[in-house]
């Protein structure tokens, strides 16, 4: 979004809001967001009662933004500064808001993210690499596979396309190539360098093709220099965060993988509507 477009919804909440209510309620349907129900009563305050389960609800109600009590124009603020990748203390300075209610914020947001990360079911494929990385840890561990106190992480890679990475418990054949069958098309050609556990891709569907990091060669399109791009890009922006917890890592390793995969892609009306989803129910 244009910084002047962003400047006049911002300078009046009435319009702030009738741009996150407009993103909200696409296409204007409204439903209850508890049975999802289309028959809604109007009560007086812009609340709605469902015809069906009865539940009585404001405008945001069940919806990621409605889980801080931000107005609007504050929240497009947040979602400004966010896009723009400043550090929270930062987002709080520029926003005007405290440290505590700007982090709740950004951590409604990432989870946000994160659950539409989780939605997606399409699939990756025809040309992918697959590397696995660690994250964290103050002093360099032991080195190569298994490095101690670090997060290991697998990605997958699209040549040209998109990048899907996670957290994973360890880097065993059973879990990288299980995480694999899940999120490449059969039939995709498959790059990873040469360990061992990718060893049965082959007998998945794959065309597996490796490379040996130790030759330093890699013959014509056999490489995973992709991969291992995203790798250090996405360590240089977690290191501007200054110490994530691993308990928190995950959620900023889905938003570097929602930056990556819309880098080109306005990310200002994305995320809001990503805020203005529903919460998905956890039991
Ligand atoms: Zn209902």
């Amino acid at each position: 979004m244009e910084l002047k477009t962003y400047e006049k919804l911002v300078s009046d909440e009435n319009r702030a809001r009738k741009y996150v209510l407009g993103i909200t309620l696409k296409n204007h349907q409204r439903f209850c967001p508890r049975c999802l129900c289309r028959k809604l009563y109007v009560l007086a305050g812009g609340r709605r009662r469902c015809s069906s389960c009865r539940y009585t609800f404001s405008e945001f109600a069940g919806r990621w933004i409605n889980r801080s009590n931000l107005s609007c124009a504050d929240w497009l603020r947040v979602v400004k500064l966010f896009e723009l990748e400043l550090s929270t203390r930062k987002i709080a300075k520029q926003a005007g808001l405290s440290y505590k209610t700007a982090y709740r914020a950004v951590t409604i947001l990432r989870l946000a993210i994160m659950s539409q990360a989780q939605d997606a079911r399409e699939l990756l494929g025809l040309e992918v690499e697959m590397d696995e990385s660690y994250f964290g840890g103050r002093r360099k561990g032991k080195r190569g596979r298994g490095a101690a106190g670090k997060v290991p992480v697998f990605g997958i890679l699209e040549r040209d396309g998109r990048a899907f990475v996670q957290v994973v418990p360890d880097v065993t054949a059973n879990t990288l190539v299980g995480m694999a069958v899940k999120k490449v098309r059969r039939g995709s050609i498959v790059y990873t360098d040469k360990y061992s556990a990718y060893d049965s891709l082959m007998f998945c569907g794959y065309r597996h093709l490796s490379v040996d990091h130790s030759k330093r060669f890699s013959r014509g399109k056999v490489y995973i220099n992709g991969m291992e791009g995203f790798w250090s890009w996405a360590k240089e922006r977690i290191i501007k965060h200054h110490g994530v917890s691993p308990e928190r890592f995950p959620l900023y390793l889905k938003e570097l993988e929602f930056r990556y995969n819309n880098r080109e892609e306005d990310i200002f009306p994305l995320l809001v509507s990503y805020i203005s989803m529903l919460v998905p129910n956890v039991g």
